[in-house]
């Protein structure tokens, strides 16, 4: 188990975003102890699908990636749940490589895909 996560970062790409609203769904009390914090639009179609508290900072390509970055770099956020689209171009690829990058400079756990979420998910409290 891990003790020290408190505040998950969520991140999910525009065809992205119904997996991620079924993916807290199915573990929603495990997310109901944490502090959710996450892009503009992904952000509110959670809170609008599950009732979840969630901080949402400025959608993805108009600088929310790169705000969860700079709250990764300031040991604001411990985990992060990045559902990005290997299926389309973004104009904000550079912010998206960054933020991945961020994680493994700051050695936290990160998913980005369903598969992944769902094992380092069993390990939260
Ligand atoms: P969004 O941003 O949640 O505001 O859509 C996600 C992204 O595209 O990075």
């Amino acid at each position: 188990m891990v003790n020290s996560i408190q505040k998950v970062g969520l991140v999910a790409h525009d065809n992205m975003k119904p997996l991620i609203v079924e993916w807290i769904k199915k573990h929603l009390d495990k997310f109901k102890k944490h502090d959710l914090i996450a892009t503009g639009t992904t952000g509110k179609r959670i809170e609008d699908a599950t009732g979840l508290k969630v901080k949402k900072l400025k959608s993805g390509p108009l600088g929310g990636d790169q705000q969860l970055g700079a709250m990764i770099a300031e040991q604001q956020l411990d985990m992060l749940i990045f559902f990005w689209d290997p299926m389309e171009p973004m104009p904000h690829d550079p912010d998206v490589k960054a933020l991945l990058r961020l994680c493994s400079v700051y050695n936290i756990p990160v998913a980005c895909n369903q598969a992944t979420a769902d094992f380092i998910v069993e390990g939260l409290k």
